[in-house]
């Protein structure tokens, strides 16, 4: 992302759902040049005024009241439970980031971000967590004992708006509490009405849409807050805290982080309240809690605007067919993994929001391939060499007579060191520079260029304007495009034309027995992960018929064997297994292209 990208953001403005989306929004929002809000137009969204108040520390705002259906990069979704048609259809195939969603966006938008834990399970789970994004109080309480007599002075805000009307019922109940303290209680700028004292009550005061609120928290020895933001940033202020909240699902949430909180049989007796927090407090426990939270919470921080200008902002629109709205199948921290829902397509395809520059320069032949291989590229050149003539056997089959042959991808040109012995005129197309002066060096007849292959042009390059194969080695998955990769190279193709290609098999034994883990290990430049069936689909609309798969890369030690089958189940017999459900890891493709030869 740059400064110059449009960025909409798509804040909860609804009475009911708080300030606090609103809030963080302007706050994210303020280091950039204009800030862009969505808020449509309803009866139960803040009115201007409020809007102007919670937005205050924006100074170049643009507040969109009706359909923002203009070209936008990015969206930030924070809207709490988001249906899937609150956004417009044209705003579905731009990147959007879902902050703390619960709703429809949590399986659909292209990156989740949790700042307050949520309860989601595994397979929801989101790309990054944590409150690192969220400026929490520099001003911190001296550590120390706490015990229930040192409490005196209480903060209870339930924030902006507090639509449970929790801080009247405990200003109610605070006039019939025996103890010495006093409160103080924040009324936020969209309470539904102003707080009502009793009469004669000195230990109360009302405190009115205090700027900053986060900043005076470590004045006060205990605050009372529901599940939310203040609570963590009174922890993180060192005061002690106690939650009251208004749903189960609060409860819920403030169980799983281990907050201490009040029993929910309060709501029967609601004056009651404070000497039901008074037992609590007694119990002992409570301080114990709040300081093994206060232990495990990360208080680094981190610049949201910093953060999104490293990000690489990517639409979850399949790349194959253009499909929306598709399912999550996992989200790691930089990437996503989706499977088109298609009929025709079914394509499983990564979005990498890392993305690093380079990675096919010279140290990748030799290094990283070292690393993964253990011999350097060229080392491996005569094995590779051979693989190359059992892979225009397979060509051969496919009863073509063809003359020329162009491999993209092509490194050092060990598949087009085999074809050229078999008499093909061989061409190839590399990005690294070093592999192609390799080749036009040392391997005879054998011509090379060193382009993108979005920018090749064989008239210019080779002086031919088809050919007859067309092969990609390990090469498809590393397009963003492979759309536009199918449609050149079935242009490139003459009729009758063959495609070869190879590629990691997404339903080989890793990818089925345990796919959060293949996808995980996926590297962050494979952008589909291909099978036999969406294969089929997406080749066969591409404009190829005759299409084969040849199943290679098998691991028969990776299938599972429970214990008294291991004896009679030796490599053998699981080699025969992982053929018949052709389980190996990679797969290669052969197929026609449409039209008389
Ligand atoms: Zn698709």
């Amino acid at each position: 992302m740059n400064n110059t990208d449009k960025i909409l953001f798509i804040p909860s403005a609804r009475k009911g759902n708080g300030t606090g989306h609103l809030k963080r929004c302007a706050f994210w929002s303020s280091e950039l040049p204009v800030q862009n809000f969505y808020i449509p137009d309803g009866e139960d969204s803040f009115s201007p005024e409020e809007l102007e108040l919670i937005t205050s520390c924006c100074s170049q705002k643009n507040i969109i009241r009706k359909y923002p259906g203009e070209r936008w990069d990015l969206i930030i979704l924070d809207n709490r439970s988001t249906t899937a048609d609150y956004l417009p259809a044209e705003l579905h195939d731009i990147p959007i980031i879902a902050i703390d969603e619960a709703g429809y966006w949590r399986r659909h938008a292209s990156f989740v971000m949790d700042i307050l834990p949520g309860i989601y399970g595994e397979k929801n789970s989101a790309n990054r967590s944590g409150l690192s994004f969220m400026d929490l109080p520099q001003s911190r309480r001296a550590a120390g004992s706490r015990s229930s007599e040192g409490i005196r002075n209480v903060l209870i805000s339930f924030g902006g708006e507090d639509p449970a009307g929790l801080t009247q019922k405990i200003m109610d109940s605070f006039f019939l509490h025996q103890s010495e303290w006093s409160g103080t209680f924040v009324q936020g700028p969209s309470f539904h009405q102003d707080l009502k004292e009793k009469e004669n009550c000195p230990k109360s005061i009302i405190l009115k849409s205090p700027d900053n609120l986060k900043n005076i928290l470590h004045h006060y020895d205990l605050v009372l807050t529901s599940f939310g933001l203040t609570a963590f940033e009174a922890l993180s202020a060192g005061t002690e805290v106690f939650l009251i909240n208004p749903s189960e699902y609060h409860d819920r949430l403030s169980v799983k982080v281990g907050f201490p909180l009040l029993n929910k049989g309060w709501k029967k007796k609601a004056s009651l309240m404070l000497q039901e927090l008074d037992k609590a407090l007694l119990k002992g426990s409570f301080f114990e809690q709040n300081k093994n939270l206060r232990d495990s919470l990360d208080l680094s921080h981190e610049n949201f605007s910093e953060w999104l200008s490293k990000l690489t902002a990517v639409s979850s629109t399949c790349p194959v067919c253009g499909g929306r709205n598709n399912q999550l199948l996992r989200r790691y921290e930089n990437k996503s993994y989706f499977r088109c829902h298609s009929k025709k397509c079914g394509m499983v395809y990564m979005l990498n929001f890392r993305e690093k520059q380079d990675i096919y320069s010279t140290a990748y032949f030799f290094e990283d391939y070292k690393k993964q291989y253990g011999k350097t590229y060229l080392q491996d050149f005569e094995h590779i060499k051979q693989s190359g003539f059992s892979r225009l056997k397979n060509i051969e089959k496919l009863q073509f007579h063809h003359k020329s042959l162009l491999d993209i991808g092509c490194a050092f040109g060990p598949f087009l060191s085999a074809a050229a012995d078999k008499g093909l005129e061989s061409y190839g197309l590399d990005v690294s520079e070093a592999a192609v002066d390799y080749i036009n060096k040392n391997l005879k007849g054998i011509r090379a260029v060193s382009t993108p292959f979005e920018s090749f042009n064989p008239e210019e390059a080779f002086n031919c304007s088809g050919f007859d194969i067309i092969s990609l080695w390990y090469v498809i998955e590393h397009f963003r495009d492979p759309a536009f990769v199918l449609r050149r190279v079935c242009a490139l193709l003459n009729a009758g034309g063959i495609l070869a290609l190879s590629t990691p098999n997404g339903r080989g034994v890793s990818g089925t027995l345990n796919r959060k883990h293949f996808l995980e290990i996926s590297p962050d430049d494979h952008y589909t992960v291909w099978d036999r069936n969406s294969a089929r689909k997406i080749l066969t609309n591409a404009g190829f018929t005759r299409i084969r798969f040849v199943t290679t890369g098998y691991h028969p030690e990776r299938i599972p064997v429970k214990l008294p089958f291991r004896k009679i189940m030796n490599k053998s017999i699981l080699l025969w297994i992982s053929k018949l459900f052709r389980l190996g890891d990679t797969f290669e493709i052969y197929a026609v292209k449409k039209g008389k030869s």
